[in-house]
């Protein structure tokens, strides 16, 4: 079987890792030149753990990790609202982790056999023909694949040449990321959530903690660190201090947030997984998770045969599912943390437990019945 994969971000790694344990070959093609050289830190929880074990990635992941064992949400004022052991929620699926991005997608990329990524090399476009899926490529050349798989993130253009007019759209928060000395103040994953604005810390390493903070997007200005001191300075510790002691120089990444409505992403010989298909919100930290487990399953659903179409469909079937649960439950998440903030900490307090437990615990139960 001849096999393209568009993108070599999470999702692409991932899939090609998956194809090349079950003995089908893959082609990956990166438009950018070369691997990311940047990345702030990246949250797995224990869903996205057992999907790397499958990978048979995970000793290596955890060995560059931090644990995280616990989930803490303070108010700006620094008071406790919610402070819940996640490892009980998660201790028969795997461990929650925080690395670097550029570890994992490392990690992601060495596991594959050599010269599988080819990168500089962008999928402009693909037609159907007939019992081959053809794709057209920035250097002009043609080639027949018998599964397309995009990968390319949330502007897909192949999403586009297949599915119609791009079905991305713009949330309205905008955020910065940026890696911070682990100061040894944070030990879990901890929020402090104020008026429309949220500070997250998690320590990624020993050395250092990756700082995640997002506003309305009409807030947001020209996104730089002076903006970002401004609306988080007032923040009490463990995190305002560490925003207001920032370089205005310091690196930070800036986005603003997207979103892929989950639906039925599969057509002739073409199928799209990750951000290209169900791009979220970052508020359940499920986009890798999302990503890694749609490459497991779909290269199970390969190798256990059948036509494309058959093992495409019962792709969609499979995720579906899990896909619109998590951007269900990260809509919410978002409408929380963005909404009264009396009401949020009174949910917090009284339920903030069940709540994590109860948006969590789905994502626990195994890939395929
Ligand atoms: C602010 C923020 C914080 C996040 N935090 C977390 C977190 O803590 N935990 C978590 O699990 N998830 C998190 N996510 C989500 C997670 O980062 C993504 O879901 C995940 O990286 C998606 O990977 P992907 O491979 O689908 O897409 P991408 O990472 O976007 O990769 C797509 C790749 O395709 C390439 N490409 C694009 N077009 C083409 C083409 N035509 N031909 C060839 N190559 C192409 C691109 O260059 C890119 O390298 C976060 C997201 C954001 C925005």
């Amino acid at each position: 079987m001849r096999v393209l994969i568009a993108g070599a971000g999470i999702a692409g790694l991932s899939a090609a890792r998956a194809l090349e344990m079950k003995g089908v070959e893959c082609e990956v093609v990166e438009r950018r030149e070369r691997p990311p050289t940047e990345g702030a830190g990246i949250f797995l929880l224990g869903n996205a753990a057992r999907a790397l074990g499958d990978l048979g990635l995970l000793d290596e992941v955890r060995s560059v990790a931090y644990p995280i064992a616990s989930q803490r949400i303070l108010s700006p004022s620094g008071s406790v609202l919610n402070d819940v052991r996640t490892a009980n929620v998660w201790k028969d699926c795997g461990p929650c982790l925080a690395l670097s991005r550029q570890s994992l997608a490392g990690i992601l990329e060495n596991s594959l056999n050599p010269g599988t990524v080819n990168y500089g090399l962008e999928a402009v476009s693909t037609v159907s023909g007939g019992d081959k899926r053809i794709v057209r490529f920035s250097d002009a050349r043609e080639r027949e694949y018998d599964l397309v798989i995009g990968a390319a993130g949330v502007n897909s253009p192949l999403r586009s040449a297949v599915f119609g007019p791009n079905a991305a759209r713009q949330i309205d928060i905008s955020c910065w990321r940026l890696v911070v000395r682990n100061n040894g103040e944070i030990d879990g994953w901890t929020a402090m959530i104020g008026k429309g604005r949220t500070l997250l810390g998690i320590p990624i390493s020993e050395r250092e903690t990756y700082i995640y903070a997002d506003c309305r997007s009409s807030e947001f200005d020209d996104g730089s660190v002076d903006v970002l001191k401004r609306l988080f300075g007032d923040f009490a510790g463990p995190l305002g201090p560490i925003v207001t002691a920032l370089d205005p120089d310091t690196a930070v990444h800036r986005a603003v947030l997207q979103e892929v409505p989950a639906r039925r992403w599969v057509a002739d010989r073409c199928v799209l997984i990750g951000d290209a298909a169900h791009a979220s919100s970052p508020s359940m930290a499920q986009g890798a998770g999302m990503a890694i487990e749609d490459a497991v399953v779909l290269a199970e659903l390969v190798t256990k045969g059948g036509s494309i179409e058959g093992i495409l469909q019962r792709f969609h079937e499979a995720r579906i599912g899990r896909v619109a649960w998590v951007q269900k439950k990260s809509r919410a998440r978002d409408k929380l943390r963005t909404g009264s903030s009396t009401i949020r900490n009174a949910v917090l307090r009284l339920f903030g437990d069940s709540l994590y437990r109860r948006t969590y615990e789905p994502l626990t139960h195994p890939l395929l019945s």
